[in-house]
């Protein structure tokens, strides 16, 4: 049986009481609360295709979290939607330990994003060819590319020969959006026309070499949206009274950690990036998909006197506040609580991310050392049936 559609407008709460109706009848189940929200459905268009309703996922609070930014400056109250208990109130005992030890300094040191098109050449001799040539003709392809959007724009390319094959790795800038549909569409115009100009076999418009929903080491190393660093020194003070342990002892924890991930062969050294990456995420309309490259998270600790210093580097942060899901209204709502909603906040939203992840991260290693993990999710984080 095929799933019910309203062919002249599939968006009316009636195309979607149809659907529900027919699991309910198929499954034998009851659907009592998947349809119902205050959201028209007609609002999920380019969002969502074959509706049955919305995911009511519980969104928390955290702060004041006080953030010293190049984008993000002040004290911010920051959203965050996730069914893990637990979670907010550890976030919010590290931002309380980031405020009380001056707040968090941030930076976004990279913003691009890529699309990575493979041709196929007649032989490796065409193929080191190829690679002059586009290299000779990147004004030519970049406006090619630029022709297809007004904020899309081909920063520059590198090129990887493998036999007669070129991978192409193009290097977007994409104003306020995350830009993915931007640039997926740029780089067909890319691979248009320079099999317009240029003998190749054949193209495909993606290689995998992006690295789009993946994580992977190009990508930290060569970034991927935007690369964020920050840093704290969270004083001896506040460590001892609210953390209950010493720089030391987390210092050394983390140490030990980055070993131990290195042994299991994790990609980054961090407690739990994608946590706080998943529940901002989720919270503020980003694609969730790209969690597997954003919570790649880099943390180093040192004991500078007895204080504790730790910085964060996030090297494929894939976010935007324009297009994508920015603009459902409880997506929208969210953002405009931290003030990242629409054109020019693309980067402060970047800065308020890497700034909440520091708070969870000092939050984490300190309730690991001082002993108190089990005891804060048995607190607040267990749904034992019955
Ligand atoms: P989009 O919503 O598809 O496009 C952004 C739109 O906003 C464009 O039309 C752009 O104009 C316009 N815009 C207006 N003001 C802007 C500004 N100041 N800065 C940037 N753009 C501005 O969003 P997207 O970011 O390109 O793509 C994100 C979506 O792609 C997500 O929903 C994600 O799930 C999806 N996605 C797609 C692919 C894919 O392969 N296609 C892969 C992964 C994810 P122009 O039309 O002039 O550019």
């Amino acid at each position: 049986m095929k799933i019910p559609k309203n062919r002249e407008n599939d968006y009316l709460p009636g195309a979607v009481k149809a659907r529900v109706d027919f699991l309910a009848k198929k499954n034998r189940c009851t659907i009592e609360y998947l349809h119902k929200s205050s959201i028209d459905p007609e609002l999920t268009r380019g969002n969502i295709e074959q509706l049955i309703g919305f995911s009511q996922v519980p969104v928390g609070v955290i702060g004041p979290l006080k953030i010293n930014g190049e984008h993000a400056s002040g004290n911010f109250y920051v959203p965050m939607s996730t069914t893990e208990g637990a979670l907010i109130s550890s976030y919010n005992r590290g931002a309380r330990a980031i405020n009380l030890s001056g707040g968090v300094n941030v930076v976004v040191t990279r913003d691009e994003i890529q699309r990575a098109p493979y041709f196929v050449l007649e032989n490796v001799f065409k193929a080191k060819e190829f690679t002059k040539w586009v290299g000779e003709n990147f004004p030519r392809i970049q406006e090619a590319a630029e022709r297809t959007t007004r904020y899309g724009k081909l920063l520059r390319m590198h090129s990887y020969i493998q036999g007669r094959i070129v991978y192409l790795r193009l290097h977007f800038s994409t104003g306020y959006a995350m830009g993915m549909n931007m640039i997926t569409k740029a780089s067909q115009a890319v691979c248009k026309f320079i099999s317009e100009h240029f003998p190749i076999i054949s193209y495909t418009i993606e290689s995998n070499m992006a690295v789009d929903k993946k994580p992977a080491h190009i990508n930290t190393i060569l970034g991927r949206g935007k690369s964020v660093t920050a840093e704290a020194l969270f004083n001896e003070r506040v460590i001892s009274k609210f953390m209950r342990t010493t720089a030391k002892e987390i210092d050394l924890a983390y140490r030990r950690q980055v070993t131990g991930a290195q042994l299991a062969g994790v990609l980054g050294s961090n407690g739990h990036v994608a946590n706080g990456v998943a529940a901002l995420f989720l919270a503020c309309g980003q694609d969730m998909a790209n969690i597997s490259e954003s919570c790649v998270g880099y943390i180093y600790t040192e004991v500078i006197g007895k204080d504790l210093y730790v910085s964060l580097n996030m090297p494929s942060l894939v976010i935007g506040t324009v297009g994508g899901g920015v603009s459902l209204p409880t997506q929208k709502e969210c953002l405009q609580i931290i003030g990242c909603h629409g054109e020019g906040k693309a980067l402060k939203f970047a800065e308020i991310i890497a700034a909440t992840i520091m708070a969870g991260e000092i939050s984490l290693a300190a309730s690991i050392v001082a002993g108190d993990f089990v005891q804060a999710h048995e607190k607040f984080g267990r749904n034992r049936p019955g």
